[in-house]
């Protein structure tokens, strides 16, 4: 395959992108580009980050384990390259809510001998518990009728289920009440008896973890407590060192104690804080992986008091120019994300722009449309040398919009939201593109990944 020939005018394009075009190996470059005609918007993930943050959470919370959450296609990174990535970095579980998720794992080549995994959300009438014990997923019991229902799929499989006893210790989602518990211990007793089930673990989730103020840090102290006598309970039914496992990102980072045996971060594998209000990525030594770019529609210079998008609800205060960013909330753009009247009283969402004097924010401006959202460039076109294909980014994993690199915190924030919708929003009709894929996961783990989706 020849190195591609790509226009001075394509180049322009180029040159706002993350992407360094010029050093990409040959296959890098022509799936870059053909990821480019495909559709306007790109998710580019760098596995390096990935793996870089889930070393650093293994280091900090050892000696407790981790199990990285892959959950809603791995926070919209993609699943099966953030799983290897994890993996890279040596964690030995991996966590989903869903089952199908789980056997989609599995399905993709990451096997047993790779890492368990954990699903805990289903339901005791339609899920696939007998593939699940089939490939040896770990299965989260959270109520009688669902335990009844794994140990029916365990004898069809004619294997053991491997099996985590969800409690619920104050947030009234899934899980065993301290009055049911009694229950559900004394049926999992009589099956692990007679060989249908495996009690490997004990979990719960936090609700406030990732708020400081002083109830929130007192109902987690109180989960905690609820959650340690439920262990206590079960150990007192004989069930003997329980893998208890309660901590999500925020938890892990700021109470050590509530690692236990294992650690369960999300959105901090993928480089965030659990809220933009506890810190930057960097107060963490978190490095985000995802960048979101796309290909500006149409530019256009405008007169001041121009109205903008549905329901009139921004005016440009100067003679401007105008630019289409063509991802809209059909590509999971938050609605909420163009910015008011009154820039002052609520600033559109940033996106970085690069004019003929560097690197600059424009904001989105008006009601994101289906399709699209506009961003006001402040200056005429001519002025800014921004022209109609130039490459934008939405968000990476800069040092925030102040810094002319705006971040999913940046977004999170100026759309009234959390990071984790930022992405995990994201359609899949956006590309997802990996960096460092071939120095990080090595020729077995590439060959898990479709390789046009690779760029290095
Ligand atoms: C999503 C989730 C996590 C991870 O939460 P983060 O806040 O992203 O770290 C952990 N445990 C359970 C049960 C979850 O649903």
């Amino acid at each position: 395959m020849p190195f591609p020939v790509i226009s001075p005018r394509q180049q322009h394009s180029m040159a706002g992108s993350a992407v360094d075009f010029k050093n990409l190996s040959c296959e890098g470059q022509n799936n870059y580009l053909k990821a480019l005609r495909s559709f306007p918007g790109q998710a580019i993930v760098d596995l390096s980050a990935l793996v870089g943050n889930m070393r650093r959470m293994r280091s900090l919370f050892a000696p407790a384990e981790v199990m990285g959450i892959v959950k809603a296609n791995a926070y919209g990174h993609g699943l099966i390259p953030s799983c290897l990535a994890a993996v890279k970095a040596g964690c030995s579980w991996i966590g989903v809510a869903k089952a199908q998720e789980a056997l989609a794992i599995r399905r993709g080549g990451i096997g047993p001998g790779m890492c368990r995994i954990l699903a805990w959300l289903a339901n005791c009438v339609w899920a696939p518990y007998e593939e699940m014990i089939g490939e040896d997923i770990d299965i989260a019991l959270g109520s009688l009728d669902e335990i009844e229902a794994v140990a029916k799929a365990a004898l069809r499989a004619g294997k053991r289920a491997r099996v985590h006893i969800v409690v619920d210790t104050g947030f009234s989602r899934n899980g065993f009440l301290e009055g049911s518990f009694g229950a559900a211990l004394s049926l999992l007793k009589k099956l692990s008896g007679e060989g249908k089930v495996e009690v490997v673990g004990i979990m719960s989730h936090f609700s406030s973890a990732d708020a400081e103020d002083e109830g929130s840090e007192r109902y987690t102290d109180l989960q905690l407590e609820s959650f340690s006598r439920f262990a206590k309970r079960a150990e007192s039914a004989g069930f003997k060192g329980l893998l208890r496992h309660i901590a999500n990102s925020a938890s892990s980072f700021s109470r050590p104690l509530s690692r236990l045996d294992m650690a369960r971060p999300g959105n901090s594998f993928y480089g965030y804080a659990a809220d933009y209000a506890l810190g930057s990525p960097q107060d963490f030594g978190l490095t985000p992986a995802l960048t979101l770019e796309a290909q500006l529609a149409k530019v256009k210079d405008v007169d001041a008091g121009r109205a903008v998008s549905y329901g009139r609800t921004y005016k440009t205060e100067k003679e401007t120019s105008l630019a289409i960013v063509p991802l809209g909330y059909a590509d999971g753009i938050l609605r909420t994300a163009g910015g008011s009247d009154s820039p002052l009283e609520k600033a559109g969402a940033p996106v970085r722009v690069l004019t003929s004097c560097g690197p600059k924010i424009a904001r989105a401006c008006g009601r994101v449309c289906m399709d699209q959202f506009m961003i006001d460039l402040g200056a005429p076109m001519e002025s800014l040398g921004v022209m109609e294909g130039d490459t934008v980014r939405l968000f990476g994993p800069g040092a925030g919009e102040e810094e002319n690199e705006p971040t999913a915190d940046d977004w999170a924030r100026r759309s009234d939201n959390i990071s984790y919708v930022i992405y995990t929003n994201l359609s899949l009709k956006i590309p997802r593109l990996y960096l460092n894929a071939k120095k990080e996961l090595g020729e077995e783990g590439l060959s898990l990944l479709n390789p046009e989706c690779v760029l290095s």
